[in-house]
C-alpha cells in the first residue's frame, strides 16, 4: 500500500481536460523541506511563520527573515512558496509583541489584526518577502482576514516596503498577494476580496470552527467541528465561485486539503490547488488520478 503510494511522489496530477491540481505541502520551518519534496509537494501552499517568532526570545530580524524565506523559494523553485504573514495571537504568546488579556482570543487581536496594529513588526516580514521574491517564486497570503480595508491597509504597507528597499537600493521583487478565507465575513464578501487580490485560499481549520461557531480545541463540541458539515461545504463552494468568476486561483491549506473523502468534491467546486501535511500528499495524488480515470 505504502510503495504502491510510493508511485504517486513524481505524478503531476491533471483533470480530464487538462488541468493540473498542486498538490502543495503545509510546513512552518526549513526543517521540513526535506520531506514535503520526498512526499512529493508540488510546492507550499502554507509555510507558517509563526514558528521562526515563537523560537527566539526576540523578535526574528529583517536579514534572518529573508534569508529564511529565501531558502524556502530556492529549495522549490519554479514551484511556488505561499509564506503567510504572521498569525499569531493571544493564546500563542511571543516574545516581543505584548498582548492584551482576552476573554476569546480566538475572536480576539490575532493574525493581520494584529499586524496591521504593529506596522513595525508587519514591515519588517513584508520587506522580508519582498526581498526573498527576488530568489523564486514567492506567494504572500494574509490571515484571518474579514473586510476589505484590511487588504487595502496591507498594499499600502506593501507599496511604502518597496519605495523603501528602492531607496536604499535593496534588491527585491513584487509577489502575487492572496488571502486566506477562514472566517465567514470574509466568504460573505468573496465577490469583493476576489476582485483585489490574486488568489484565495480556504482554512477550513478556523473557517469550520467560526461558521459552526464550535471551538476547535474543545473536544466537547468536536462533532460541530466538521468540514463535511454542509453549512462549511457551502461556504466552502460559495468562496470557490467567487474566486472561480473573477478568474483567480483557489486553493485550500486547511487539513481538510488532504481528505480523500471530500477531495472529489473540492476538485468539482473549481479547486486548482491543495496543500496539506506532507504525509497526505502521495493519497491525495492518486485520489486525483483516480478522478481522472473516472472521466471526472
Ligand atoms: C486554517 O485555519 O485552516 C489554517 C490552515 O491555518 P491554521 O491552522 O494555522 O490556523
Ligand atoms: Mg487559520
Amino acid at each position: 500500500e505504502r510503495n504502491a503510494l510510493t508511485a504517486f511522489r513524481d505524478v503531476t496530477p491533471k483533470l480530464a481536460d487538462g488541468t493540473v491540481i498542486e498538490v502543495a505541502a503545509n510546513i512552518g520551518s526549513l526543517e521540513e523541506i526535506d520531506a514535503a519534496l520526498e512526499a512529493g509537494a508540488m510546492g507550499v501552499g502554507l509555510f507558517r511563520t509563526e514558528l521562526l517568532f515563537m523560537r527566539h526570545m526576540h523578535l526574528p530580524s529583517e536579514d534572518m527573515q529573508a534569508e529564511t524565506y529565501s531558502a524556502l523559494a530556492r529549495a522549490f523553485a519554479p514551484h511556488p512558496v505561499i509564506v503567510r504573514t504572521l498569525d499569531i495571537g493571544g493564546d500563542k504568546p511571543i516574545a516581543g509583541i505584548e498582548f492584551p488579556e482576552e476573554e476569546n482570543p480566538f475572536l480576539g487581536w490575532r493574525g493581520i489584526r494584529m499586524c496591521l496594529d504593529r506596522p513595525d513588526i508587519f514591515k519588517r516580514q513584508l520587506r522580508a518577502l519582498l526581498r526573498a521574491a527576488v530568489h523564486g517564486n514567492v506567494k504572500v497570503m494574509l490571515p484571518m482576514v474579514s473586510e476589505m480595508d484590511e487588504v487595502r491597509r496591507t498594499k499600502v504597507l506593501i507599496a511604502e516596503c518597496a519605495a523603501e528597499l528602492n531607496a536604499e537600493g535593496v534588491p527585491h521583487a513584487m509577489f502575487p498577494l492572496g488571502v486566506m478565507i477562514e472566517t465567514p465575513a470574509a466568504v460573505l464578501i468573496a465577490p469583493a476580496l476576489a476582485r483585489e487580490v490574486d488568489f484565495f485560499s480556504i482554512g477550513t481549520n478556523d473557517l469550520t470552527q467560526y461558521v459552526m461557531a464550535a471551538d476547535r480545541l474543545n473536544p466537547t463540541v468536536a462533532k460541530l467541528n466538521d468540514v463535511a458539515n454542509p453549512a462549511v461545504m457551502s461556504a466552502i463552494e460559495m468562496t470557490a465561485r467567487a474566486g472561480v468568476e473573477a478568474g483567480i486561483m483557489v486553493g485550500m491549506c486547511g487539513e481538510a486539503a488532504g481528505r480523500p473523502d471530500l477531495i472529489p468534491a473540492f476538485i468539482r467546486m473549481g479547486l486548482t490547488e491543495l496543500s496539506m501535511s506532507p504525509a497526505s500528499i502521495p493519497r491525495a495524488k492518486k485520489v486525483i488520478a483516480d478522478l481522472k480515470a473516472a472521466g471526472g
